[in-house]
């Protein structure tokens, strides 16, 4: 999608800070990170957001799921432990209309969220 900010991360035609990259999958630092480790997990395809998931996205999705535990290892958070977040329309406080899963760690996360 053209005017997507995340498509164009996607396409290299902005920069991004990348930490994994497949055929299918993206995950990059989130540019306001708001935790000291605050990356952002995508779907290469643009998928406006979670509402959007029909059943040919399975797969990706639980990709995306697998690869965090495997990003979160990698980077040695997984054992302090970390918050997954996916903000859905305007009351969920989506931002960007690509679909994104937030991967937070580093500092104690506070419930209830805001
Ligand atoms: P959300 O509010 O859940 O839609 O999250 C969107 C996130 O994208 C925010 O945390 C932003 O800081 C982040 N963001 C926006 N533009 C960029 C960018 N160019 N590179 C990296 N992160 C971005
Ligand atoms: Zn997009």
């Amino acid at each position: 999608m053209d005017s997507c900010i995340f498509c164009k991360i996607v396409k290299k035609e902005i920069p991004s800070e990348i930490v994994f990259e497949d055929s299918e999958i993206l995950a990059f630092k989130d540019i306001t990170p708001v935790a000291p480790t605050h990356i952002l997990i995508i779907p290469k395809e643009h998928i406006p957001s979670l509402n959007n998931l029909n059943q040919s996205h399975k797969e990706v999705v639980s990709d995306i799921l697998f690869k965090i535990k495997e990003i979160a290892k990698d980077m040695g958070i997984h054992e302090q432990g970390y918050r997954i977040i996916n903000n859905c329309g305007k009351d969920g406080g989506q931002t960007v209309d690509h679909l994104h899963f937030h991967l937070m760690a580093g500092r104690q996360m506070q419930w209830p969220p805001g």
